[in-house]
């Protein structure tokens, strides 16, 4: 990953104060008093002591809307024009807080990206950021006491100047970056939970908050469907060790309540075996049947997906009785299902297969927990439970300290509360 670089010399002057990084999401901002309810969090904290950089999603809604807008405008739109779209949310939050943090006597101004400016790669719509120039935040810190309340999801392309945005979610890595760059002691990312939960309280509502999720856990478990984090975000937090706590923006701003420690493995005490339960619907399984069973077919399959970014996943291969065929089947996001399938259709004289077959209506359930490195067996008591429950397992993959399984997604709710029963993992 590129650098987050730190702001020149942050700490100069004899007294200065410990930084904290306040992110808020979109619900936390949907109208002016739940801004002003955030005004009052922020205060709170320079009350306590801290200068604050606050980071704001768009109103929840908003983004949906812009995308909406960018497809109806055109189905295959310029991404740059998409960005220049989608980041407007942003700017119409970061600004009304600002005004709103003023009204409360606070001194404040607001940020967008290219202002700060937050520089970033050129894959406009889901681009990366390179680097952060913290060095007028922390100067305004200590010269007036101000508060920056920057736009998230957005930076600028470094080598065009263009406004570009970090993918869905990604606020949430607007905020650890800028953590990371001013050196903050703590990023807060508040939310609509009130922390990390051993799976979606949504769906499960024995679900239990946990106190502390080790970076690596929260790393699978956002990448395995858990969208309360952007896995971006979690990288950032790992690499540069920012301590970052999920909490719920709508604890009342003067008794806070608490939230989840993302954390070092080594500042927990007692790691489960597993911590918690993941589960993404954004995936679609391919089979092509009768495929020749001899050397270079995996690459004539898998090479032309990677050439086009499609990321493959899970892979079976099974060995036919006459021994000279073999089904393959694989998992690829549904959002690539479609292309896939045409990229490979293409390449059918190449590869040689009988017929491609394929599912959509699937997803992935995984357990998650580093205490899975000393345990054995974790996994097959899951295929046991779910095949006592009638459910049909289409695929398995496990590495050291998760395991997936593919299913119907009509058995989703049902697969993943006997998986968070399984473990333990149910409130009492
Ligand atoms: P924000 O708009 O604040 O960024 P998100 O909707 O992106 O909020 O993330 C919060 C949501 O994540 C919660 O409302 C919850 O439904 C969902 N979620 C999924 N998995 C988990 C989990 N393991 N713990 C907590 N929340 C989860
Ligand atoms: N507003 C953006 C989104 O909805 C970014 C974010 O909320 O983190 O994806
Ligand atoms: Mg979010």
């Amino acid at each position: 990953m590129s650098d987050v670089a730190n702001s020149g010399s942050p700490l100069s002057g004899a007294a200065a104060r410990p930084r904290l990084v306040m992110k808020f999401g979109g619900t936390s901002v949907a109208n002016i008093e739940r801004i002003r309810n955030v005004a009052r969090h922020v205060k709170r904290e320079i009350e306590a002591g801290f200068d604050v950089a606050v980071v704001v999603s768009a109103m929840s809604g908003k983004t949906n809307e812009l995308v909406a807008w960018c497809k109806e405008a055109s189905p295959l739109h310029d991404a740059r024009e998409y960005d220049a779209v989608v980041a407007s949310g942003e700017q119409v939050t970061s600004g009304l807080l600002a005004i709103v943090l003023q009204d409360m006597g606070v001194q404040a101004r607001s940020w967008q990206g290219w202002q700060i400016p937050i520089l970033t790669d050129q894959a406009h719509g889901s681009a990366r950021i390179e680097s952060i120039d913290g060095s007028e935040i922390v100067k305004r810190f200590s010269e007036r006491s101000e508060v920056a309340v920057v736009a998230g999801f957005q930076g600028m392309h470094k080598a065009t100047g263009r406004i570009a945005t970090l993918g869905r979610g990604g606020s949430d890595t607007s905020a650890v970056a800028l953590a990371a760059a001013i050196g903050a002691a703590r990023c807060d990312i508040y939310t609509d939970v009130d922390g990390v939960y051993t799976t979606d309280p949504r769906i499960v509502p024995k679900a239990r908050r946990l106190e502390k999720v080790a970076f690596e856990e929260m790393l699978e478990m956002a990448s395995l469907g858990a969208k309360v984090l952007q896995v971006r975000s979690v990288e950032v937090a790992m690499v540069h060790k920012v301590p970052t706590y999920v909490r719920s923006s709508f604890d009342d701003p003067a008794h806070p309540q608490s939230g989840t420690l993302i954390c070092a493995e080594e500042d927990i005490m007692e790691a489960q075996v597993v911590t918690g339960i993941a589960f993404s619907r954004d995936e679609a399984q391919i089979t092509l049947r009768r495929v020749a069973d001899k050397p270079g077919v995996a690459a004539a399959i898998f090479v032309p997906l990677a050439d086009a970014n499609i990321n493959v996943d899970m892979i079976i291969q099974v060995v036919s009785d006459d021994q000279a065929s073999t089904d393959i089947t694989f998992t690829v996001p549904s959002a690539d299902y479609d292309r896939a399938r045409a990229i490979l259709e293409k390449a059918s004289s190449t590869i040689g297969f009988a017929s491609v077959t394929g599912a959509t209506d699937v997803v992935k359930v995984s357990a998650i927990g580093i205490g899975m490195r000393s345990h054995a067996g974790v996994a097959a008591r899951a295929f046991k439970a779910l095949s006592e429950k009638g459910i049909n397992i289409r695929a398995i993959t496990t590495s050291e300290i998760k395991f997936s399984v593919l299913i119907d997604a009509a058995y989703t709710e049902l697969a993943v509360r006997t998986l968070h029963s399984l473990y333990g993992l149910d409130k009492a």
